[in-house]
């Protein structure tokens, strides 16, 4: 689909997963193309970024420039593969996401152990350790591994030969996501950072510094008073309203701000309770038939919003036999 000329977009399936798609942005350069993420390692994603690139005049080894957004697998899956099929192409990544390459993908183990630590602290039941604490290690056979070329920091303009593209660091989803502006259009492509539809999962983690959330909602208010006609996001649909969706967003986080603080008013509760009275958008599923992935994805969040209270100084940390109690202020 194009976007602008020059500038279109390859929907690169993701099996079983509720997401579907994953958005690649293929711009148009000089010297063969830039993409914007990949989508996962599978035969299907591959061949529809084929067909994809076909469908533009292009093929694999067109592709110049490969930059991800952040190394969650729908983004960074492919780009190992890619590289095998098209040795010249250059692959970028902020360097944070860099850093997590090897712990995350390649030796693995010593942060599964950490992220066991960290979930018992904040009280989820010694039974249900195992199954969380590696809830999202299925997702590592969807990647095949490769090493970013090259670093980005954040305020880098990649230009290629059609197309300048600055680049803007977001950290919150990931530690080093990065968003993609390009000033001649006013288009900006999101990644995972802003999304039309779900609010971006925004996680407490053994590699998420120590508030994420806080994060997140500095880097949502540095994109507020960007011009802006179009937002690329890396899933659901493109759209235009950014400060619009910005602002949506926000309230999002503070009403859930409330609702975790409204429980812990009368007596601190660790973060494993209170993710479990959180009204979740999940359908008339219980918080015991949620699935260990969801439920996962859940607790962290929560820990983010109770870190983020802490910090703005709205909730406390009590730590009493090896867990961590909240209670509001
Ligand atoms: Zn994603």
């Amino acid at each position: 689909m194009e976007i602008v000329r020059g500038l279109n977009l390859v929907k690169v399936p993701i099996p079983d997963n509720p997401l579907g798609y994953l958005n690649c942005y293929v711009v148009a350069g000089k010297d063969g193309c830039l993409m914007v993420d990949t989508g996962w390692n599978t035969n299907e994603a591959l061949t529809a970024l084929r067909e994809g690139l076909q469908e533009l005049g292009l093929s694999v080894t067109d592709i110049a420039t490969i930059v991800l957004t952040h190394v969650h697998p729908d983004h960074f899956g492919l780009a190992g593969k890619l590289k095998q099929l098209s040795p010249h192409t250059k692959i970028l990544a902020h360097h944070w996401e860099s850093a997590l390459i090897d712990s995350r993908y390649i030796k693995f183990t010593d942060l599964q152990r950490k992220m066991g630590v960290l979930l018992r602290r904040h009280g989820v039941p010694d039974v249900e350790v195992p199954g969380l604490e590696t809830a999202s290690m299925p997702a590592i056979e969807f990647v095949t591994i490769t090493m970013p070329d090259e670093t980005l920091y954040g305020g880098e303009v990649l230009d290629t030969g059609l197309f300048n593209l600055e680049v803007i660091w977001t950290p919150g989803h990931s530690p080093g996501h990065i968003c993609l502006y390009e000033p001649q259009n006013r288009l900006l492509l999101a990644g995972d950072h802003i999304l039309p539809k779900i609010t971006s999962n925004v996680s407490y983690h053994v590699q998420s510094g120590d508030n994420p959330l806080g994060d997140y909602l500095y880097a949502l208010q540095k994109l507020q008073k960007l011009s802006v006609t179009k937002v690329l996001p890396a899933h659901e649909h493109v759209f235009d309203d950014l400060p619009g969706r910005i602002a949506e967003i926000m309230t999002h986080h503070d009403n859930r701000k409330e609702e975790m603080r409204g429980f812990i008013r009368e007596k601190p509760l660790v973060a494993y309770e209170i993710a479990s009275r959180v009204s979740w958008d999940i359908q008339g599923i219980t918080w015991e038939q949620l699935p260990t992935y969801m439920q996962r994805v859940a607790v962290c969040e929560t820990i983010a919003h109770l870190e983020y209270m802490r910090w703005e100084g709205t909730v406390t940390r009590i730590d009493e036999n090896a867990l961590y109690l909240y209670r509001a202020v």
